[in-house]
């Protein structure tokens, strides 16, 4: 993003004060274990409405945990999430409606969510009717607004997922994702399986997603190069710390934490 040049930032402190920053996502005191092994300390951490917050962190770090436990697939051990300032029940089955379309995960991989021997049609009808409220007799025709807004236009609702290429299961995954207009959604290293041509694509096809609709990202890789392109704020977690947070400029260009600038190195 470039920078504004002096004049606009005037022009902005005329307009009056900034819009009020609405918390999205808060991990309060977020603590987990698997066993003797403890995965996550004391995490803290708020997420702004709209911003795509990017978690790295090395394999191991605990990003994959934290992702579970902000999406409820997880129960931590001590603390708690919020979604903007309700507090999350732990199980996902507990949720109630809302609760449930309004948080979403997408995977590395697609396969995840996908199964290879459904319809599109019936993978993402799911979804519509039972997130977004749909009736049966609209679906079809969302289904196919789904598809074109992922870049899917050539594929149709009768296809089976497995017919599709790896990226083109990516976007159907995210399709899904989006069906019921989800409010946050967690990008688990969303392209890492995927081949490199195809990366930029779903890259950018995540940001057309949430613009204007003001959707929160919490957006997780190892590839510190994919994470600067999209995050507005960073965290890094070390060994389950998140030993520091920041803007995107402010984590590339001056890390305050020895971890982070080992990390940049090591990477560069
Ligand atoms: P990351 O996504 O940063 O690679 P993870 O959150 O997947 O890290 O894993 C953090 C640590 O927790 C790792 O040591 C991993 O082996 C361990 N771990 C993750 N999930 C489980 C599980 N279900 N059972 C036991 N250990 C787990
Ligand atoms: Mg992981």
């Amino acid at each position: 993003r470039p920078d504004l040049p002096p004049h606009a930032a005037v022009q902005d402190e005329d307009a009056g004060a900034p819009k009020e920053r609405r918390i999205a996502i808060a991990c309060k005191d977020v603590s987990h274990a698997f066993g003797s092994q403890s995965v996550l300390h004391h995490v803290d951490l708020d997420i702004g409405q709209g911003e795509t917050f990017g978690l790295i962190g090395e394999s191991g770090s605990g990003k994959s945990t934290l992702a579970r436990i902000v999406t409820g697939l997880q129960t931590p051990d001590a603390g708690s999430v919020e979604l903007f300032g309700r507090t999350v029940a732990p199980r996902v089955e507990k949720r109630n409606l809302a609760e449930r379309r309004d948080v979403q995960m997408v995977f590395q991989s697609p396969d995840r969510t996908l199964n290879p021997r459904q319809r599109i049609g019936k993978i993402l009808g799911r979804p519509l009717r039972r997130l977004a409220g749909l009736r049966r007799s609209e679906v079809r025709a969302r289904v196919s607004d789904l598809l074109a807004s992922v870049r899917l236009a050539g594929i149709t609702a009768e296809q089976k997922s497995r017919s599709l290429s790896g990226g083109q299961r990516q976007r159907a995954a995210i399709a899904r994702a989006f069906a019921g207009v989800p409010k946050v959604v967690v990008l688990d290293e969303p392209t890492s399986a995927l081949d490199v041509s195809v990366q930029a694509t779903v890259l950018n096809l995540l940001n057309d997603l949430q613009r204007d609709k003001d959707t929160t990202y919490l957006f997780i890789s190892h590839d510190l190069r994919v994470v600067r392109y999209m995050a507005d704020r960073i965290g890094v977690l070390y060994r389950g710390h998140l030993v520091e947070t920041g803007s995107s400029d402010q984590i590339f260009q001056g890390p305050n934490h020895p971890y982070t600038e080992l990390l940049l190195a090591a990477s560069s």
